[in-house]
């Protein structure tokens, strides 16, 4: 999809500050983050939304390399937050499956 951002990124059309990358997916660091860590895990196939997600091994595969990816930037003793935005309620600005991963500081709960 040549109008999807994150699709582009796939591409290769924009670059990405990546972290992480196999075949099915890829993690970047977003380019506005809320965190000391703030990085973004998508699938590399075009999935608009966590409602249009039916592919278990693959979402579970964004929790394994989430997870992982916490371990390697040394916040997962600590602990993070992890999130998928979706729609308009959950604030989903970018209409591409993502997963965010931030720690490096305390969390607060509720979510605004
Ligand atoms: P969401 O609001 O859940 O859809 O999250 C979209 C995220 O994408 C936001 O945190 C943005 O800061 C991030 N973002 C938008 N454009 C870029 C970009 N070019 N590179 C990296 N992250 C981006
Ligand atoms: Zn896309």
């Amino acid at each position: 999809m040549t109008d999807c951002l994150f699709c582009r990124m796939v591409g290769g059309a924009i670059k990405p500050d990546i972290v992480f990358e196999n075949d099915h997916i890829l993690a970047f660091n977003d380019i506005s983050p809320q965190a000391p860590v703030h990085v973004l895990v998508i699938p590399k196939i075009h999935i608009a939304t966590l409602n249009d997600l039916n592919d278990t091994r693959l979402g579970g595969e964004m929790l394994e390399v989430t997870a992982s990816l916490a371990t390697q930037l040394g916040i997962a003793t600590d602990g993070y937050r992890t999130v998928f935005n979706c729609n308009t309620h959950g604030g989903q600005t970018v209409q591409h499956l993502h997963l965010h991963l931030l720690g490096g500081r305390q969390m607060s709960w509720p979510p605004g």
